[in-house]
């Protein structure tokens, strides 16, 4: 495959100016020294938690229907909306999604997937059919995805059954061992198969048990929503006499494989106990802050050691931009000071948010990502030289800038695996992708 044009790029070795030269399973072959840099490059961001069909609803939870509204009013939408979607609406939804996440930088998905039935509960003829369709939008839009089916099994903490209106979810553990094994016959370069549990409150402490049997150590990626809002947490205190991280620690084997999606509400225990096994925190700033759930206490996780990713979860906001700085600016609200994700090692703190995603997003995707570097995955963003908010960039700006700094998008191109998937920011399907979404928009919303 032909070398890149010759960008300038943070590597893990420094800043370097180099072209990058693509090896055939998508991965950086070699770095060729080039002066000539045709502006800046960055890693990918990995978006490590993603309800594709929830980027239909984006918008439309947003009347009062109670002064008490909160997650728990939002997911009666969230509900009635998943009633209408089958695999072809659910393909041109996640379409539309994935363009729109390439455009803004984010070059590899974590696909958290619980609509696997039909409407009744019933599953398709096809169990996998629901899968097959965010597996067809990734690879028919370029991005990268780990997909994670998920296990959902009870209503709640007292393991009672799934309502009908779950049932769509729901599977024994014997029919989400099969699923998991007719997907990782699809696996790829581009497509990593792991598990996701859907909360505690839905996978009974007998079948998490068993499913750690049967997973062993296998080393794929494994998510779970958890100590996202204090009712949960409450529930979980009641119901087995633990918080629900000090839980899930004490009872199933944290380690590095492990993505903890939100723990927004963590005591100082629960901080280090998550930091010493290597998980990771998939935090999703934009969907913490748009359901009311609360703050996540960053500095002090990242000061015992902690690794972050972000996700777009309810994709009310498709832009890592956007999502780094909610993280950082809720954190400054809190604390009342600035620069909270620097350090005295980090100083920039768009570095230091950045570099933390990278790695972290690597991690909860389990591919080699975030990082220009051989043996890594050849995605990368490349940005737009004659924005005037990059104007003058240095090395030691530039990130600062790029999360920071006004409100025009300011990617250029976008590599995956090697592959051009958007040039001038744009995808270049937008607009037939456009036109599809809504049209099963129109029938989604229609009475
Ligand atoms: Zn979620």
């Amino acid at each position: 495959m032909n070398p890149s044009s010759a960008y300038r790029f943070p590597s893990p070795s420094g800043w370097q100016t180099a072209r990058i030269q693509t090896a055939t399973d998508g991965r950086i072959g070699v770095l060729l020294p080039d002066p000539d840099a045709r502006g800046f490059a960055l890693p990918g961001i990995p978006n490590t938690h993603s309800h594709a069909f929830q980027r239909a609803m984006a918008g439309l939870a947003e009347h009062q229907t109670d002064p008490a509204d909160s997650f728990w009013t939002w997911r009666e939408l969230m509900y009635r909306f998943a009633r209408r979607l089958d695999p072809d609406a659910l393909y041109a939804v996640a379409m539309q999604l994935y363009a729109e996440m390439l455009e803004t930088g984010y070059t590899a998905v974590c696909e958290f997937h619980y609509l696997h039935h039909q409407p009744n509960g019933h599953p398709y003829d096809d169990p996998a059919a629901m899968s097959r369709a965010l597996i067809a939008a990734a690879a028919d839009t370029g991005i990268r995805l780990t997909l994670l089916p998920v296990l959902y099994m009870s209503a709640g903490f007292d393991g009672r059954e799934l309502e009908p209106r779950q049932r769509r979810f729901g599977h024994t553990l014997d029919a989400f061992l099969s699923l998991l094994s007719t997907l990782r016959q699809e696996e790829s370069p581009m497509l990593r198969v792991g598990i996701a549990l859907h909360s505690l409150r839905a996978v009974p402490e007998a079948a998490l048990s068993e499913l750690m049997q049967a997973i062993g150590d296998d080393p794929a990626p494994i998510h779970i929503h958890i100590a996202e809002q204090t009712a949960e947490v409450e529930q979980c205190l009641a119901a087995r006499g633990a918080r629900p991280v000090q839980w899930l620690l004490d009872h199933a084997p944290v380690d590095a494989r492990w993505s903890l999606v939100h723990a927004t509400h963590l005591d100082e225990r629960e901080i280090a106990g998550i930091a010493a096994r290597g998980a990771t925190v998939a935090l999703c700033p934009t969907t913490e802050a748009n359901l009311g759930d609360g703050l996540f206490p960053l500095r002090e996780f990242l000061d015992a050691g902690g690794a972050i990713s972000i996700g777009s979860d309810s994709h009310i906001s498709v832009s890592p931009v956007e999502e780094l700085r909610w993280l950082e600016y809720g954190q400054r609200l809190r604390a009342q000071r600035r620069n909270i994700s620097a350090s005295p090692a980090q100083p920039s703190t768009g570095a230091a948010l950045l570099h933390a995603v990278w790695h972290g997003g690597a991690r909860s995707a389990g591919m080699a990502l975030g990082a220009l570097a051989e043996q890594h995955a050849a995605d990368w963003i490349t940005l737009d030289r004659h924005a005037p908010a990059l104007a003058a960039a240095s090395d030691a700006d530039l990130m600062d800038r790029f999360v920071f700094a006004g409100n025009r998008n300011l990617i250029d191109e976008v590599h995956v695996g090697g592959n051009r998937v958007v040039e001038g920011g744009q995808h270049p399907h937008a607009d037939a992708i456009a036109r599809r979404y809504a049209a099963v928009l129109a029938e989604l919303l229609a009475d």
